[in-house]
């Protein structure tokens, strides 16, 4: 059966639109990356790794996918830490790629094709700007230079909202300390200050204002019209609103054919915002659950939607992932190294894959594809239930193998069970144990007295110390190899 065509809501449009390819087979996708001035926060954690998972969705769909997300490195943010720790402000920068980098590995983020810097970037970005200026869409003003928004017919295209109100809105104010034309004309190029990282260029020394840097880089590598474009919702506006003007004003070419957003995450009930002050540092999160558990949280809600960030949700969601695991080592235990001879399956694993498909091509539905990976869990357990219907011990094997195949897949899609189930149990384990206090050596203890009871055939002894751990929470299980034990469930 062929795949369903992949739909996508297009923040242009709003509304959802087929994917269809600049060139067939080839998807091109750039994301806003961090500003890299202090460590990567759970919102934007939230937003990479949707973009993420829509990549890995693309390669599972079979396209070959370039995929861009950058570093924003010279920011007027870092050039401030910089001055509070008195560091160089790229060097700074720097410092706080490679902790990105290592936070998003513990996320399982895939590294981007291609992760540009602005200091890396810096004569494109000079090129592009001299493109505005020869074409009157830009004015030099000082050492500055700034893109003149009313010179653009289709600002705010985006965004949907109205130029004249804004700029009544704006007022003054903005144009305080600045030599601009009209409010919301904003800068390309700024003129170098003291201490500030600064490069030659027809203007005088100065350095990129924050949009110009993403029109360079989505054209150095995606070339000019590309396929995706993805952000947190905060970015439609000015943002991307602004990189549309840019590129579009520069190239005469649409900019990008489909524009993703990503909703807001909400904590304890507040907007998460550097400026309330309630930040979550993914590191931080990371302390309290497990990597692949935080990813599975995040996908669990659809990207567009707001997300509720809770110390409940986040328990419950590695209790989900508990189970998944369980489920697991039980299915591969029960099927490892063994040979189920060819003969017909009980029902057809397959269309887990296709409900899977189904969900996931409209708009990225990842909390319906994990429905059906849902749905596919529960067909393990009920077939390796000592109850289970389905006598032909044969035909059970066969299915849990052709099941496990399906379950592959859908977990490469979605970037999920890539640790040994064994070791993720046990570690799951010890995070519980500290959670909720519980006196680890007194369980092993236990354990040792159980097996001990259970060898001198003393059963009244091993029911009783099984009691006794049922109420500290903990469950004691049988096993060839004796005793082994979990926290209730
Ligand atoms: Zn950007």
């Amino acid at each position: 059966m062929a795949s369903p065509e992949i739909r996508v809501f297009n923040t242009l449009q709003q509304a959802k639109v087929p994917l269809q390819p600049v060139t067939p087979g080839k998807v091109g996708i750039y994301v806003c990356g961090p500003t890299v001035y202090s460590f990567v926060h759970i919102g934007n954690a939230r937003t990479f790794t949707s973009f993420d998972t829509v990549v890995r969705y693309l390669r599972y769909r079979g396209f070959e996918v370039k995929y861009v997300r950058n570093y924003t490195d010279v920011d007027d943010k870092i050039i401030k830490a910089a001055k509070e720790t008195g560091e160089d402000a790229i060097a700074l920068a720097a410092r706080f790629v490679r902790e990105f980098e290592a936070d998003a590995k513990q996320l399982r983020l895939l590294p981007p094709d291609v992760s540009p810097k602005v200091s890396e970037t810096i004569p494109e970005i000079v090129a592009i700007i001299e493109k505005l200026v020869a074409r009157n869409a830009a004015y030099v003003s000082g050492g500055d230079v700034y893109f003149e928004v009313r010179k653009y017919p289709e600002y705010l295209k985006l965004s949907k909202r109205n130029l004249d109100d804004l700029i009544a809105g704006a007022g003054e104010r903005e144009l305080v300390g600045e030599q601009k034309r009209d409010p919301l004309d904003f800068a390309l190029w700024k003129a170098a200050k003291p201490g500030e990282p600064s490069w030659p260029s027809p203007w005088g020394a100065g350095r990129p204002g924050w949009h110009i840097e993403c029109s360079a880089m989505s054209a150095k590598y995606l070339g000019e019209t590309f396929d995706l474009h993805g952000g947190g919702l905060d970015l439609i506006f000015p943002h991307h609103e602004n990189e549309i003007a840019q590129s579009e004003a520069a190239s005469g070419k649409t900019l990008c054919n489909c524009w993703m957003h990503g909703g807001f995450l909400d904590l304890e009930g507040a907007k998460m915002s550097k400026s309330l002050g309630n930040v979550v540092r993914l590191r931080d999160a990371l302390e309290k659950v497990d990597a692949e558990a935080l990813r599975y949280f995040f996908l669990s809600t659809h990207y567009r939607q707001q997300l509720a960030f809770t110390d409940k949700s986040l328990a419950d969601a590695e209790a989900r992932m508990g189970y998944f695991y369980e489920t697991l080592k039980k299915v591969d235990e029960r099927i490892a190294g063994k040979d189920f001879g060819t003969g017909p399956l009980h029902g057809d694993p397959q269309r887990f894959l296709t409900e899977f498909d189904e969900q996931v091509s409209d708009d990225f539905n990842f909390p319906g594809g994990l429905g059906a990976l849902s749905g596919l869990f529960g067909e393990f357990n009920a077939l390796t239930d000592p109850k289970s219907p389905v006598k032909d011990k044969a035909m059970v094997g066969r299915t849990l193998v052709a099941l496990r195949e399906v379950a592959r897949k859908i977990a490469a899609a979605l970037g999920l069970f890539e640790t040994d189930a064994a070791e993720w149990l046990l570690r799951h384990r010890d995070r519980l144990v500290i959670a909720r206090g519980i006196d680890a050596k007194k369980v092993q203890e236990m354990v040792a007295a159980r097996d001990a009871a259970r060898a001198a055939k003393n059963y009244a002894e091993s029911d009783r110390i099984r009691a006794e751990a049922k109420a500290m929470g903990v469950e004691l299980m049988d096993s060839p190899t004796g005793t082994t034990w979990k926290i209730a469930a």
